[in-house]
């Protein structure tokens, strides 16, 4: 059965990584590089630096760059293309663009001739370098999401589809669970041979870009991404999220693992600030919507973003990658059409201003 190795490591100092990777690879099914092309998909969401632990720290990308190096590779890839990404990538901020210097990496800009790619009803197109690679791993951050709940080594490769083209992806999966069928034909697309996410700093609360930082301590890997990220899934205290329900409904037994070093059950973090898993019932929202059906009237309980003036300094990559083309600048204020809102939340994800709040 595949291993699942979860593992200590307290700090972003170059032996503690080393160490906690060491322990990883040697309980997990690492494959086998030597002479191959390797693409390291760190999560970069948005270019900030990495104390906000929005992105992959650059530390753990370039300890993983090496020890590949050591085992062997011919060639190393490094690449991500954030939604809002309009120009070259050149993540200099997160140090992604210094791991690559360091390295000897190249960094590709999904961007360049995206392929289409086409699985189970969905039409995606997705980084060219796909091709080139040989061994695809996935390097994740621990955060929260507000419409997954969780992002982990599965969703870090909705990255492989460039920039905005992500946004009209949305409107085809419109639900959670939708749109973690949408991941898992990214997913089985990219071919990804392994995994790892970042949990020396995490991320809670609003996540996954105006969260809150939190120090988790741990480094996880293994040849099942998914098995990967019900483990994130459970230390964060969830008890399902939608991807991994959905993908465990769809293959039974794609989640099996062993777990060769810590237990998730026995690390989960009491504390953690969880997306909430849905309102809670009360007389009004079990009766209201049918009242309002009854009478033709579509009622929607489901949370919308909310505009905080305050913070919000009219930039409007909100409504840049709306794919709803629910939001517009009215008289000085974002106005947001609720009838148009898909509840994807790309907004707030976006929002550099942290000014957008999901209730
Ligand atoms: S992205 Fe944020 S700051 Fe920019 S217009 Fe939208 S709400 Fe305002
Ligand atoms: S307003 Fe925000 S949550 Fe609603 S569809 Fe647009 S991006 Fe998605």
């Amino acid at each position: 059965m595949t291993g699942c190795a979860i593992t200590r490591c307290m700090d972003y100092e170059s032996s503690s990584i080393r160490n906690a990777l060491q322990e990883i690879i040697a309980n997990t099914d690492f494959p086998c590089v030597e002479g191959k092309t390797v693409l390291l998909k760190p999560n970069v969401l948005s270019d900030n630096p990495p104390e906000k632990a929005i992105t992959t720290h650059p530390a753990v990308v370039y300890e993983i760059g090496m020890l590949i190096k050591e085992k062997g590779a011919a060639r190393i890839i490094i690449g991500d293309s954030p939604g809002m990404q309009t120009g070259p990538f050149r993540p200099k901020l997160s140090g992604i663009i210094d791991v690559a210097d360091k390295l000897g990496a190249e960094l590709a800009d999904f961007r360049d001739n995206p392929r289409i790619h086409e699985k189970d009803g969905f039409r995606m197109p997705m980084a060219a370098v796909l091709d080139d690679a040989d061994i695809v791993i996935s390097i994740a951050k621990f955060k929260t999401h507000q419409l997954m709940y969780a992002t982990g080594a599965v969703k870090n490769m909705f990255g492989l589809i460039p920039g905005l083209n992500k946004s009209p992806m949305h409107l085809k999966a419109r639900t959670p669970e939708s749109f973690a069928r949408l991941l898992m034909a990214v997913f089985a697309e990219s071919h990804t041979d392994y995994a790892f996410i970042d949990a020396v700093e995490g991320m809670e609360g609003p996540g996954p870009a105006n969260g809150i930082r939190k120090h988790i301590g741990l480094l996880m890997g293994s040849a099942n991404a998914y098995a990967l990220d019900k483990a994130e899934a459970a230390i964060m205290g969830y008890s399902s999220v939608p991807l991994i329900s959905e993908a465990e409904r769809i293959h039974p037994g794609i989640t099996d693992c062993s777990y060769p070093l810590l237990r998730p059950e026995e690390i989960a973090i009491d504390s953690f600030m969880r997306i909430p898993e849905g309102k809670k019932s009360t007389l009004r929202s079990l009766f209201l919507p049918n009242v309002l059906g009854f009478f033709g009237i579509q009622h929607d309980t489901r949370p919308y973003p909310h505009f905080d003036d305050s913070l919000c300094r009219r930039c409007l990559k909100c409504a840049e990658v709306c794919p709803a083309k629910a939001l517009e600048l009215r008289h000085g204020r974002i106005h947001i059409d609720k009838h148009r809102c898909i509840h994807c939340f790309c907004c707030h994800e976006m929002c550099p201003f942290d000014a957008i709040k999901i209730k």
